[in-house]
């Protein structure tokens, strides 16, 4: 066993962290929504239609905007 054994065993810890919702309401219209957005500035989720900060009003729409266009998805640890 080399490191392909350890890469497995790293995602197969990893998974089973990863709470995701199957289903969940959509904060802003309150849809039931599979696989819903989840939003890192409000730490809500929203379905399809309101997945975007400015689709939800999002309260931290500010810091959204501020962002650099295709980093979305880094919080650098900022909470
Ligand atoms: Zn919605
Ligand atoms: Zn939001």
């Amino acid at each position: 066993m080399g490191i392909i054994g350890r890469i497995r065993t790293f995602f197969a810890n990893l998974l089973p962290k990863k709470e995701y919702p199957l289903y969940e309401t959509c904060a802003f219209c309150g849809e039931r929504s599979y696989l819903p957005f989840h939003c890192e500035f409000c730490n809500q989720y929203f379905c399809d239609r309101h997945r975007l900060p400015f689709d939800h009003a999002c309260k931290n729409l500010n810091a959204w905007k501020k962002r650099p266009a295709g980093n979305t998805h880094s919080t650098n640890g900022k909470k």
